[in-house]
């Protein structure tokens, strides 16, 4: 039996698919202790695995939308983190000499610490590997992020100087801070579906979308009210970015004379009485079970965050993509090449969605089933990857 130990960060995005892999090493005997924030106690414990927090640890999913606008700010927050919880990261290692850690591919303290350690380590990367993707951005994409790294440069700098000046350069492996690679790297969907980089190499292994239904939180919802007759359109901004008023009244204002029935997850963040007057063919809820509602839909308009891209395509779903950052854009981008949905508003500033163009998007994916079938060749592609099965027996074969 082995003892692994798992840091992440507080963002279903980053947990969900752990959540499978986890499940997996635990039935197959082996220990994992798994680091998050409180928020994520109950869906972690569920698991089976030991559940500890992070000191002072109570960042919740608004915290971490409030801050997290862009992938600058992302990047702050993680250098700001790894200052506070490199540390305790050190001596938690120190102290439970795991035979392995495992960390996100943004837990940077934990990357940090198992270098200064010398411990073998996996990075479980639940977007796209990014680094070295070219011909997928557009000059605008380019400017837009060079605008919002422009002010906090020397922020980046500054936090960046303050860990290199306590624990040296080590631990700053790469060219960019982000994302980290561990001894070997788990990528939570197919290589088919991944765009071609020349940053991966035989350490990454590439094990389709993660998904273990009895992991996921059991959310209620009203399935008497779906029709059976009528054709389901799935909306949904993610966790992080569904705070989103303006989108939730273009879509409203886009289908409230549709034939098809719409079911829209607003999110923990929204406050629903602020929506107005919902129309008749819409359902709206909070939170909705995602992965048992996919199965009964025609069609997910989505940010594109990479789970709900993974797990549409996974039920063979096409996707409208409206992405809300870049690397959403990405995701967008490569379900469009594949011929399994449309990317719309996908231009800076991201997400500006008008409803006449989505309305028509929506019609014409709804009435060509090229759209499905390309959704279901990467379903496929997803299912022969091996999914949290073999992330965890390519995790314990490094063990041997
Ligand atoms: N999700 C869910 N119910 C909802 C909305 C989202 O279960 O009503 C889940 C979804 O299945 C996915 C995750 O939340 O696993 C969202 O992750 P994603 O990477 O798509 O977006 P993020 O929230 O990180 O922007």
């Amino acid at each position: 039996m082995a003892k692994l130990l798992f840091f992440n960060i507080p963002a279903y995005g980053h947990v969900n698919p752990t959540l499978a892999v986890v499940t997996e090493l635990m039935q197959r005997g082996h220990h994992v202790v798994y680091y998050n924030s409180e928020t994520f106690e109950p869906a972690i414990k569920g698991t089976g695995a030991e559940f500890r927090a992070y000191p002072n640890s109570n960042t919740s999913e608004s915290d971490l939308a409030e801050r997290i606008n862009n992938l600058v700010d992302v990047t702050v927050f993680i250098l700001e983190e790894s200052i506070r919880l490199l540390p305790f990261s050190l001596d938690t290692i120190e102290q439970e000499k795991p035979d392995l850690v495992i960390f996100d591919s943004i837990a940077l303290w934990a990357m940090q610490a198992t270098r200064l350690q010398n411990v073998s380590s996996v990075a479980s990367i639940s977007t796209f590997v990014q680094e070295g993707v070219s011909g997928m951005l557009e000059w605008r994409d380019y400017l837009n992020m060079l605008q919002q790294a422009f002010t906090k440069l020397p922020t980046l700098q500054r936090l960046r100087r303050q860990l290199v000046k306590t624990y040296g350069s080590a631990i700053f492996p790469g060219k960019s801070i982000l994302p980290c690679k561990g001894n070997f790297n788990i990528v939570y969907t197919s290589r088919e579906f991944q765009p071609d980089t020349p940053y991966i190499d035989d350490s990454f292994h590439f094990v389709g979308p993660s998904i273990l239904m009895t992991t996921r939180k059991e959310t209620d919802f009203p399935w008497d009210l779906l029709d059976p007759e009528r054709t389901k359109i799935y909306l949904s901004l993610g966790t992080l970015y569904s705070n989103n008023l303006e989108f939730y009244r273009t879509v409203f204002k886009a289908f409230s004379d549709h034939s098809a029935q719409f079911i829209l997850s607003v999110g923990r963040l929204t406050d629903i009485h602020e929506l107005g007057l919902v129309p008749d063919n819409f359902i709206v809820q909070l939170t909705v079970p995602q992965l048992e509602l996919l199965q009964k839909v025609d069609l997910f308009i989505t940010h594109g965050g990479m789970n709900s891209v993974n797990e549409g395509l996974n039920y063979g779903v096409p996707l409208v993509v409206v992405p809300q950052q870049i690397e959403q854009v990405l995701n967008g981008r490569q379900v469009a090449r594949h011929g399994a949905g449309v990317v719309l508003a996908g231009r800076p500033p991201y997400g500006r969605l008008d409803a006449g163009d989505l309305r028509r998007t929506v019609d014409k994916i709804l009435a060509d089933p090229i759209y499905r079938l390309n959704a279901e060749r990467l379903s496929r592609s997803f299912h022969e990857a091996g999914g949290y099965q073999r992330a965890a027996t390519a995790i314990i074969s490094w063990l041997d």
